[in-house]
């Protein structure tokens, strides 16, 4: 048994015109695919095949540099397709909402946190919204494709919305832009699945 690369639940073009097809397509079948496969790899053989992929990243600091990177993008990404949709309503409802207010002040309030985790993580990697086990809510960001399902994350948490700032993610389109990029995302977000994560 390995890890499969998921289809998308949108076409490649159906993020226009925030998120362009060709870096849609580009991100998914080559980043992700090569994740997937390099994941697979590095597992096959060890006592590491057959786990979840949350069970290997709990327990990732134990593991090879190739579980780290690889399992980190492949969950990643699965998470990234999942949060976005050609049909985001724009702003978040029900517990969700309200969890974000009591928490940030207000939805701009999260927004611009959440933004500038994305602006300023310097290189590679991701910003997150987690849910704590406690119940709150976070924004923090890591480098390269770690994330806070990880034991060796400094921030620990279930993330219910990340977003990728790789280079690959924008380039095609934004070039160096990474601010205009992460604002586009806004348009995108598929907050019926970020609350189903909250809810979870
Ligand atoms: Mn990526």
């Amino acid at each position: 048994m390995s890890f499969k690369l998921p289809e998308l639940n949108y076409d490649y073009n159906a993020l226009e015109p925030y998120i362009d097809a060709r870096t849609m397509e580009i991100h998914h079948t080559k980043h992700h695919g090569g994740y997937t496969n390099n994941l697979n790899n590095a597992i096959e053989g060890t006592p590491l095949e057959g786990k979840s992929i949350e069970e290997i990243l709990a327990s990732v600091s134990k593991h090879s540099a190739a579980v780290r990177n690889n399992g980190g993008g492949y969950y990643n990404h699965n998470l990234f397709w999942e949060i976005m949709g050609p049909n985001g309503s724009g702003v978040p409802a029900g517990e969700l909402a309200a969890a974000i207010k009591s928490t940030f002040g207000s939805f701009e309030d999260f927004k611009s946190e959440f933004s500038k985790a994305a602006a300023t993580r310097f290189g590679s990697g991701w910003a997150w919204l987690l849910k704590k086990s406690d119940g709150g809510l976070v924004v923090t960001s890591t480098p390269n494709q770690d994330n806070p399902l990880m034991d060796l994350s400094e921030v620990k948490g279930f993330p219910i919305l990340g977003l990728d700032v790789w280079e690959h993610a924008y380039y095609l389109k934004y070039q160096n832009r990474r601010p205009e990029y992460i604002d586009a995302f806004w348009n995108v977000i598929n907050w019926e699945e970020v609350s189903r994560r909250y809810s979870k």
